[in-house]
């Protein structure tokens, strides 16, 4: 779990503020369900097999005697939310949401046990017109933050008949491979067995090599929706791989799953993904419509920004009485200038000394001093902090004219 602060802070708010801009394009409002859940929620919704709810939640038992799920991803909340709110009686309807979200995971590079996601969810409305606005509506999240050396990894986990047939003839071709899987994706054999698909192990991943393909077991509407969909992602111009083990990690997801990756730089593990549903909705009391959502992790988008580009810091100006006597005077120049909407410091705790370290420290480009003289004759002395600067321009003047002099100086 990460204290966020500082350049990161004013990093993850760029991306959110870009991707906030992009979706409401796309005529997304904001939604912001709660961080808690009931347990119920994540493991209907996601499945109580996927390693997600089975491993990685946080789940306890409250004073009330509920079990409770701080949340581990976003929609699951989200349809519960649509449907308990009435928020899907006209379809479609389009929410985002950024947010944290808990996974008990392994921490290294890029994941953390606490993290946060910007997502979509467009609800209601099934067709692969929209699937490939949802894609290209991520990827232009991403263009809008600056990142395009990406891939998306596209494939079609068909509808339910598609998925029945295809997840027989997964267990049968492991399962004459038992033996020689992964400890791990043995017992996944007998518990969600497509995850097999997409395991990271050596051995795993060469067996996976000969295993059936989905397309094989497409039912022919669920191959005509994938081929358009492809066939508007062209149109689009995006730039996509077909990768048919591609399962992604959680229960609900039909017809089109998409995951975006970097193609350059160190970090290659995905950035964000996402998919169809066709069950969520009706599961948690819905209408029996289908939706489709994507997220991505921000502290993996804010690692390939460079952060050079968010160390700014405002401009300040420092108001420094030279002794506690031009205290009072010094903070009604403070004050006028906040009023002003000018970012001012008041330091006046220490010797002079002290205060022009605290000034130097602050990153302060201008200082106001203020001492006896100054107080009495209703002046000013202006300090640039700027070497090159300061000698030329320090000087005095009227206190009078130092909201409007200040204003000039920081611009
Ligand atoms: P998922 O909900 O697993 O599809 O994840 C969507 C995105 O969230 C991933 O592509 C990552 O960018 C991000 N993500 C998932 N798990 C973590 C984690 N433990 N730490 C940081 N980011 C994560």
């Amino acid at each position: 779990m990460k204290d966020l602060y500082g350049a990161d802070y004013r990093k993850y708010e760029y991306i959110r503020t870009q991707a906030m801009s992009v979706c409401e394009r796309y005529g997304y409002s904001e939604i912001c369900s709660p961080m808690l859940e009931y347990s119920d929620v994540f493991r209907r919704g996601i499945g109580d097999e996927t390693d997600v709810v089975s491993k990685e939640m946080y789940t306890f038992v409250d004073r009330g005697g509920e079990s409770v799920t701080l949340r581990p991803e976003g929609t699951a909340g989200i349809i519960r939310a649509a449907v308990t709110e009435s928020l899907i009686q006209t379809l479609p309807v389009r929410f985002m949401y950024c947010g944290e979200m808990f996974r008990y995971d392994r921490p290294q590079k890029g994941r953390y046990r606490q993290f946060r996601q910007f997502g979509c969810e467009y609800i209601g409305e099934k067709s692969p017109y929209v699937d490939a606005i949802v894609i290209a509506t991520a990827s232009e999240i991403l263009n809008a933050i600056g990142i395009f050396d990406f891939t998306i990894l596209v494939n079609s986990l068909g509808d339910e008949e598609t998925l029945e047939a295809y997840t027989k003839a997964v267990v049968k071709y492991f399962s004459r491979h038992e033996k020689s899987l992964s400890p791990e994706s043995q017992v996944r054999l007998s518990k969600n067995p497509l995850r097999i698909l997409d395991s990271k192990d050596k051995t795993d991943i060469e067996i996976c090599s000969m295993a059936p393909i989905i397309t094989d077991y497409f039912t022919r509407e669920a191959g005509i929706y994938f081929g358009k969909v492809r066939e508007l992602l062209d149109t689009y111009g995006l730039r996509y791989e077909v990768n048919n083990f591609l399962v992604r990690g959680l229960d609900y997801y039909t017809h089109t799953a998409f995951e975006f990756k970097p193609v350059t730089g160190e970090f290659r593990d995905s950035i964000g993904g996402g998919g169809r549903y066709d069950r969520l909705v009706a599961l948690f009391g819905g209408p029996d419509v289908s939706g489709i959502g994507f997220a991505f992790g921000m502290e993996r988008l804010m690692m390939l920004l460079s952060s050079e580009h968010f160390d700014t810091t405002t401009k300040t100006v420092a108001i420094i009485p030279v002794s506690d006597n031009e205290n009072d005077y010094s903070f009604s120049l403070f004050r006028e200038l906040h009023n002003a909407d000018i970012a001012a410091e008041f330091i006046h705790s220490g010797n002079m000394s002290k205060k022009m370290k605290v000034v130097d420290r602050l990153g302060c480009e201008l200082a106001l001093i203020i001492g006896d003289e100054e107080r009495t004759s209703g002046t000013v002395s202006v300090k640039f902090m700027n070497v090159a600067e300061s000698i030329a321009k320090s000087r005095t003047i009227n206190a009078n004219s130092v909201v409007q002099f200040v204003k000039n100086a920081l611009k």
